[in-house]
């Protein structure tokens, strides 16, 4: 059992799909016995991926700016809510109470967290890993181009290895059962 941290979609426009999806990220998160590490909103694929894992009985600490509990909708179902004092100390939150780290289809947020747990990672600053769910290819544009700056130099080849990418839902489970450390 591992706390996972899914970063995903706020937004409120998306086709029903990508709200299955995440809905079935979270039970099967549950399922698995993990427990769920979420922007701790209500909005999107983010409030979704918490009703699954609830709804499987899984454990959820959501992390929330309290700049955005308003606009994100606080989820007050959550086991756990952590309000931050802004958007860095919430990814920080977030890093340290996570034990993975599970990509799904998002936004510039979405993209920023990302990014924040990848490049700390490559820093050295911590081993845990980052899986990134590219269903239906929805990843392949951006990791072409970044494979793409390893021979200009400008990407170490050690920091693409630290991403572990993945195409579907199950593939991404095995990836994170090899993550047992449990949650701080
Ligand atoms: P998005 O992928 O744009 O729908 O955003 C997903 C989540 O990322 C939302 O909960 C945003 O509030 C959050 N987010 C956006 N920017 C940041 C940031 N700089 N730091 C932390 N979280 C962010």
């Amino acid at each position: 059992m591992a706390a996972v941290c899914v970063f995903c979609a706020s937004s409120t426009t998306l086709d029903e799909r990508w709200l299955e999806l995440a809905r079935q990220v979270g039970v099967e998160l549950a399922a698995a016995g993990h427990a769920l590490v979420s922007g701790g909103g209500r909005v999107g694929m983010m409030g979704t991926v918490a009703l699954g894992a609830r709804s499987a009985d899984g454990y959820t600490l959501g992390v929330i700016p309290e700049s955005m509990i308003g606009w994100e909708i606080a989820d007050s179902g959550s086991d756990e809510l952590v309000i931050t004092d802004g958007m860095a100390a919430r990814k920080n939150v977030m890093l340290a109470r996570s034990d993975a780290f599970l990509v799904l289809p998002g936004g510039l947020g979405t993209l920023d967290e990302l990014f924040e747990v990848w490049t700390t990672a490559a820093l050295g600053q911590h081993t845990k890993p980052v899986v990134v769910l590219d269903i239906d290819g929805y990843y392949t544009g951006l990791l072409d181009w970044l494979a793409g700056l390893v021979p200009l130099g400008f990407v170490r080849a050690s920091a693409m290895e630290l991403l572990t990418i993945v195409t579907t839902v199950p593939e991404a489970l095995d990836a994170l059962s090899r993550c047992r450390t449990p949650m701080v």
